[in-house]
């Protein structure tokens, strides 16, 4: 393989979460959708939710509700029930992804499902654009037996969320998770010591990568930066990939998405265009029409 066209991504920016509340009081760490990282067009948040203790996570999310964008929810450890207005109901069991497309309007809780012991995962809010953030609602839920896993180079594994993956043997796996909108990649990558993993990255997408265990290097050469546990980089300048792990190994997810580039009116639960159509979105909800 030729490298003459190979330019690496690199690391523009980096950012690290801060410690934050939501729901009923659930510890989370926020690391897309506050001052210093307000959106990364199409991510509008990312939080990461991480703790041994029970208290940091046993009020949960009671009955909320959501018009716009979707909320897509991926779990490395612990049970979250799902219940929204419509009937829907669902468990999140560890390694599970539910990615809810809130579209016109929905109002949900999202609850822990046990008593004790460690509560683990990511939820990313995902925008969608204006001729979708009226559709209906809908969901599209994965146990985690339903996610590829792939292989595609040595002491890598790579969970395939959304979008694809080429393994070691040139088959191209693609995850379940389907958005034409956005076209997201979303994959959840574990890196064994000392492994490296070079991959090109969607042309004209936003990427980011979230480090959860251990510190990765980014780029070739002079150009590589690390990024330690619990930073966010954002990747640009280049649409090859480079990942490399130190002696420990590593685990992060990367995270891409066909930017919108439309005019973005939020608050709280609500992600619209412009302000006429989020106080209509108050007025909706408030009148019971979610
Ligand atoms: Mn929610």
């Amino acid at each position: 393989m030729s490298d003459l066209h190979v330019i690496n991504a690199r690391i523009t920016r980096k950012v690290r979460g801060l410690p934050t509340s939501d729901g009923a009081g659930v510890k989370l760490r926020r690391v897309i959708g506050t001052q210093q990282l307000p959106d990364l067009d199409p991510f509008l948040m990312l939080d990461e939710f991480g703790t041994d203790r029970a208290e940091d996570y046993i009020a949960g999310f009671p009955e909320h509700p959501h018009r716009g964008f979707e909320t897509v929810t991926y779990m490395l450890d612990g049970r979250m029930r799902h219940r929204d207005n419509h009937g829907n109901e669902g468990l999140l069991v560890p390694g599970a992804v539910q990615w809810m497309t809130a579209g016109r309007g929905l109002v949900h809780s999202e609850m822990p499902e046990q008593q004790e012991g460690r509560m683990r995962g990511f939820q990313l809010w995902v925008n969608l654009p204006a001729t979708l953030k009226m559709s209906e609602p809908q969901y599209q839920e994965f146990a985690p037996e339903r996610m590829p896993v792939v292989h595609p180079a040595e002491g890598v594994t790579v969970k395939v969320i959304a979008g694809d993956v080429t393994d070691a043997g040139g088959t191209v796996v693609r995850g379940p998770i389907v958005q034409p909108a956005t076209d997201p990649l979303y994959l959840d990558i574990e890196l064994a010591p000392d492994a490296v993993w070079t991959r090109e990255l969607p042309a004209g997408h936003n990427a980011f990568v979230y480090v959860y265990e251990g510190v990765i290097s980014v780029g070739d050469g002079g150009d590589a930066r690390p990024v330690d546990t619990q930073e966010l980089g954002v990747l640009g300048g280049g649409d090859t990939l480079s990942l490399r792990a130190f002696s420990d190994g590593a685990r992060l997810i990367l995270v891409a998405g066909r930017p919108l580039r439309e005019p973005v009116a939020r608050h709280g639960p609500f992600v619209m265009n412009t302000r006429e159509e989020l106080i209509q979105a108050f007025v909706d909800y408030q009148e019971g029409r979610f």
